[in-house]
C-alpha cells in the first residue's frame, strides 16, 4: 500500500525534469521562452489544449478511448520538436531558455499521460490495458532519447557550470542540479567507450535479472511442500486441505497434498499445522528454496548481479551501486541507510529474544516440550495475541462509517491544523458515479485546489491505496493542485450502512497525507511540486497524517456508533494501540534484515563483489551481514532470504538499495509525530509549523535541512522504537 502511489504517477514524473521553494515571487514564463516554442504547430484533440474545466480538471464528459493513442503520440512529436527549438536556440544556453523551457516541454504528453495512467489504475478497461502495453516501450524510449540527447546536455551542462554566476533561487537550484544530475545518471557524462561498457553490462543485468526472477519462480514451485496423508496436514481448514488435494492433483499427484510456497520466508499456513515435523518441513523447504545447488539454486547468479552493478558505478565514478543509486534520495548514501539500520539491530535482538521467551513459555503451558524455532513463531505468537489482545474486527467497525471518516475526521484533522475547508461540488464530471469531488478552501476563503475521493473496491481498479495529481501546482503555468485518493474499500450492500475497517481508516488518512503534500505545493516547477519528493522521503507526510486517526480529540469528532452515535471506547483504540506493537520483534525484524541485505549487497565496491564468487561465499557474506550485528536470524529469519529477494534482484534496478525506505520514512514520521506531541498535538499554530516548513516545500530543497526547520534538531530513532515496542523491558 505505502509505495502504491509512487508507480500511479511514475509516468507522469518520468516525463518532466525537476525542482523547489519559491524565495522571490512566483516566476513569469520569460518572452524569450514563450517565443521558443510559438512556432511548434499545436495538436489536436482533446489533449491539446488545457482543460476549460474549473481549475483545468480534466473534462470526462468529453475524453474518450479513442483520444489517448493519438494524443500520446502527439504529445511526443511536439516534445521532440520543442527539444528541437531548445537544442538548436541560437542564443546562449542560459538558465530560462534551456532549464525552465525543459520544464515546460511537453505539455500536451502530460496532460494526456496524468488521465490516462490515472485511469489504467482506477477504472480500466480492455482498450486501455493493450494502449497501456502498446505506448509503455514508446514513452521509455522517448523519455531516454531526451535522458541521453548529447547537444540538450552540452547546453544544460553549460547552465550548470555557470551556476554559481547565476542569481538563482533555493528552487531554481535544485531544479537546475536535478536536471542536471538525472541526465548524468543516465550517462550523459559518459565517454563512447564507457557508454558501450554500460550498455555491456546493462545487458548483461537485463539477462541475468530476468533469468533470476525465473529461477525464483520454478524455485518457489518446486518447493511446495508434498505430504501424503490428511492427516499431516491437521489444524487446516477443510478449505485448505481440499485446495492442497486440489494443488497435489494438478501436478499430477492425485491422492496427495501440496502447501505450494509463497514469496516470503514465513508461510500462511504455518500457525495452523499442529504437526510440528511438517511445520519444520514446511519452513525449511522455504528458506532454503534456491540454494540446494541444481538449475534453481540462485547463489552465483545473485552475486554476479551484484558484482555487474559494482562494476556499472564504478563507469559512473561511484564507490558502489547504492551510492550510484541513491544520488536523488534523503540519505544520499549507503553508509547513512546502514548506520540508521545498526542503531535498531540491539533493541530489536533484545526484543527478538525477549519475545522467544514469552512463545517458550506459551509451549510449555500448552505441553510442548521444546524451544520455539522460526516454523512454531506464528503458531504461538498468534495464541499468545488472542489472550492479551483479542479484537473483534466487527465490533471496531460499528464505529467508522466511511462519510464520517472522512468529512468528520480526516477533514476534521485537517480544519485543526491548517484552517482549511471542504465543500462537495456536483459540477465535475467524474470518470465514475462512486467518485465525488470536493473543493478544497485556504483559511482566507480562497479556493486553493479540488480533490477527488474514489474509495470503492471494483473489478476495473487495481488493488492497494494511492493518490496522484490530475493537475500538479505549478505558478509557472498558474495552476492549482487537482489531485485524487483511490482506494479499495469494499463496498456496502444497498441499503447498508458503509463501515470501514480500522486498517481501512488509516489508509484514508495516509492517503489524505499525500494529498495535503499535494495541495500545500508552493512551486514555480512541477517537477519539485508537492509529493514530486525523494522515495525515502515521500511516505514521511502520509504516514504522520496517520496519527490524526486515532487523536482523542479527532475519535472524538468521528469514530461514532452509526446505531447508537456513541463514541468509540477509549479500552478499545487502546487496545488496538497494544496490539500495533505485539510481535514487532519478528515483524519488524524480517523486515530490518531484509533490508540490511538488501544494502550491503549493494554496497559493495566492485573488488569486493567480484571475490563472492562461490555458493558458499554468497551463504558466509549472508550471515555474516547479519549475524555479526547480533541479529536472532536462527529464530527470525530475513524476510527474504538473498537467493530469493525478487525486489532486488530481478530487473535490472527495481527496488535495490531502496528497501531501507519503508524504515526510514517510518522513522521520520515517528519523529514527528512526537513533536507534535511535545508541543501540544492538534493546533493551528503545530500545523502552520508543519506547513511552512515541510508540506509547503515540495522537492526544493535538501531533506535534512527541511527536516531540520521543522523539528529543530536531526531526525532520531528512538520515535519509532518505541512506537514499535523495541524500548524498555515491558513484556509484550
Ligand atoms: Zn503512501
Amino acid at each position: 500500500m505505502k509505495l502504491k502511489f509512487l508507480a500511479a504517477s511514475a509516468m507522469a514524473l518520468a516525463l518532466v525534469a525537476g525542482c523547489t521553494k519559491v524565495d522571490g515571487p512566483p516566476r513569469q514564463l520569460s518572452e524569450e521562452t514563450t517565443a521558443l516554442f510559438s512556432a511548434i504547430p499545436a495538436g489536436s484533440g482533446y489533449f491539446a489544449t488545457d482543460s476549460t474545466l474549473p481549475f483545468q480538471a480534466p473534462d470526462f464528459s468529453k475524453i474518450t478511448e479513442a483520444d489517448y493513442l493519438p494524443a500520446f503520440r502527439q504529445g511526443m512529436d511536439i516534445h521532440n520538436a520543442e527539444i528541437d527549438a531548445i537544442k538548436n536556440n541560437p542564443a546562449q544556453a542560459n538558465f530560462d531558455n534551456t532549464i525552465v523551457a525543459l520544464e515546460i516541454s511537453g505539455a500536451m504528453l502530460n496532460r494526456v499521460a496524468n488521465v490516462f495512467f490515472a485511469l489504467t489504475g482506477s477504472n480500466t478497461t480492455d482498450r486501455l490495458d493493450a494502449i497501456e502495453e502498446e505506448i509503455s516501450p514508446e514513452l521509455t524510449a522517448h523519455s531516454d532519447a531526451i535522458t541521453l540527447d548529447p547537444v540538450l546536455f552540452a547546453r544544460v551542462k553549460a547552465v550548470y557550470d555557470a551556476r554559481d554566476s547565476l542569481d538563482l533561487n533555493v528552487e531554481d537550484t535544485t531544479l537546475l542540479e536535478r536536471t542536471y544530475a538525472d541526465m548524468v545518471h543516465a550517462g550523459a557524462q559518459l565517454t563512447e567507450d564507457q557508454k558501450e561498457q554500460v550498455k555491456t553490462i546493462n545487458t548483461a543485468l537485463s539477462e541475468k535479472t530476468t533469468a533470476f526472477g525465473k529461477m525464483v519462480r520454478d524455485a518457489t514451485v518446486a518447493g511446495a511442500l508434498v505430504v501424503d496423508s490428511r492427516a499431516e496436514l491437521a489444524g487446516l481448514s477443510n478449505t485448505d486441505i481440499e485446495a492442497a488435494a486440489k494443488a497435489a492433483a494438478e501436478r499430477g499427484m492425485a491422492g496427495k497434498f501440496v502447501i505450494p510456497l509463497q514469496n516470503t520466508t514465513q508461510q500462511p499456513l504455518l500457525p495452523n499445522l499442529e504437526n510440528r515435523a511438517v511445520r519444520e518441513k514446511l519452513f525449511t523447504n522455504s528458506v532454503n528454496r534456491a540454494d540446494q545447488g541444481g538449475e534453481n539454486d540462485t547463489r552465483l547468479i545473485l552475486a554476479e548481479i551484484a558484482s555487474l552493478r559494482a562494476q556499472k558505478a564504478a563507469l559512473f565514478g561511484n564507490p558502489d551501486w547504492a551510492t550510484y543509486t541513491m544520488y536523488d534520495r534523503m540519505a544520499k548514501e549507503p553508509k547513512t541507510a546502514l548506520d540508521f539500520m545498526e542503531q535498531m539491530v540491539g533493541p530489536l535482538a533484545e526484543t527478538q529474544r525477549r519475545e522467544a521467551g514469552v512463545l517458550n513459555a506459551q509451549i510449555k503451558k500448552t505441553g510442548g516440550d521444546f524451544d520455539v524455532k522460526p516454523w512454531d513463531w506464528y503458531r504461538y505468537a498468534e495464541q499468545v495475541r488472542k489472550e492479551r489482545y483479542d479484537l473483534d474486527e466487527e465490533e471496531v467497525k460499528q464505529y467508522f462509517e466511511l462519510t464520517s471518516v472522512l468529512e468528520n475526521g480526516i477533514f476534521y484533522a485537517a480544519t485543526q491544523l491548517y484552517g482549511i475547508t471542504f465543500e462537495q461540488r456536483s459540477d465535475l464530471p467524474v470518470y465514475h458515479p462512486d467518485v465525488t469531488t470536493y473543493t478544497v478552501f485556504e483559511a482566507d476563503g480562497s479556493e486553493m485546489g479540488v480533490f477527488y475521493f474514489d474509495p470503492f473496491q471494483r473489478p476495473s481498479k487495481r488493488g492497494g491505496a494511492w493518490m496522484s495529481n490530475f493537475v500538479p501546482q505549478t505558478y509557472l503555468k498558474d495552476t492549482k493542485p487537482v489531485i485524487y485518493n483511490v482506494l479499495n474499500i469494499p463496498k456496502a450492500a444497498e441499503g447498508e450502512p458503509q463501515l470501514v475497517s480500522f486498517d481501512n481508516v488509516n489508509t484514508l488518512f495516509h492517503e489524505f497525507g499525500h494529498a495535503l503534500h499535494g495541495f500545500f505545493a508552493d512551486q514555480n516547477y512541477a517537477s519539485v511540486s508537492g509529493t514530486a519528493t525523494a522515495r525515502d522521503f515521500v511516505e514521511y507526510p502520509s504516514q504522520v497524517n496517520e496519527m490524526w486517526a486515532t487523536y482523542p480529540s479527532v475519535l472524538q469528532n468521528y469514530a461514532k456508533h452509526h446505531e447508537t452515535g456513541e463514541t468509540i471506547p477509549d479500552a478499545l483504540i487502546q487496545k488496538i494501540e497494544d496490539a500495533a506493537k505485539f510481535n514487532q520483534g519478528y515483524d519488524f525484524g524480517e523486515v530490518v534484515e531484509a533490508a540490511l541485505l538488501d544494502m550491503k549487497w549493494h554496497a559493495l565496491s566492485p573488488e569486493e563483489a567480484a571475490a563472492i564468487n562461490t555458493a558458499e561465499a554468497v551463504d558466509a557474506f549472508e550471515r555474516k551481514s547479519l549475524e555479526e550485528l547480533g541479529l536472532e536470524i536462527g529464530l527470525v529469519p530475513p524476510r527474504y532470504r538473498s537467493t530469493y529477494f525478487n525486489h532486488i534482484f530481478s530487473s535490472p534496478a527495481g527496488y535495490s538499495s531502496g528497501y531501507y525506505s519503508y524504515l526510514w520514512t517510518e522513522m521520520l514520521d515517528r519523529d514527528s509525530r512526537k513533536w507534535f506531541i511535545d508541543n501540544g498535538g492538534l493546533t493551528r499554530e503545530n500545523g502552520d509549523h508543519y506547513r511552512a516548513t515541510v508540506l509547503s516545500r515540495g522537492g526544493t530543497m535538501d531533506y535534512f535541512e527541511m527536516f531540520d526547520n521543522f523539528a529543530g534538531r536531526a531526525p532520531d530513532v528512538t520515535p519509532m522504537l518505541e512506537a514499535r515496542g523495541l524500548t524498555g523491558d515491558e513484556e509484550r
